[in-house]
């Protein structure tokens, strides 16, 4: 009685156990080179899915759209985010203020040589 549980031997629990495992990190190589979140594909069918997990896998659709890489700011430049509609504006170290290009919002900014005391982003 003491090596049974549920009415399955310890051995039985450990090869289901051990499929169980096989089976998260199947799911995960799949998840991984079809560009999903490996980690989340392993626990998800480790704990949950079990052998039905690697065929979730092969079904999910990757992100069809990733976000965009974040542009680079162009030397001798910074950037600002218009705080009135979210546009990005990058703008001339020198400038001391400037329009945004979307909402024509009119920003004063300070100069680069203050940001050295205060590096703090746009002025107010
Ligand atoms: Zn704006």
């Amino acid at each position: 009685m003491d090596d049974a549980f549920l009415g399955m031997g310890i051995p039985t629990l450990l090869l289901l156990i051990i499929g169980w495992l096989i089976a998260g990190a199947v799911a995960a190589l799949i998840a991984h080179k079809r560009g999903l979140n490996p980690i989340v594909f392993f626990l998800v069918t480790a704990f949950f899915l079990g052998p039905l997990g690697p065929g979730f896998a092969l079904l999910a659709q990757p992100d069809a759209n990733p976000e965009p890489a974040k542009r680079k700011v162009a030397d001798g430049r910074r950037r600002f985010v218009c705080p009135r509609c979210g546009a990005e504006n990058d703008i001339p170290n020198e400038d001391a203020s400037y329009n945004c290009w979307r909402c024509d919002e009119h920003r004063k900014v300070r100069p680069v040589k203050a940001l050295v005391d205060a590096p703090a982003g746009p002025a107010e």
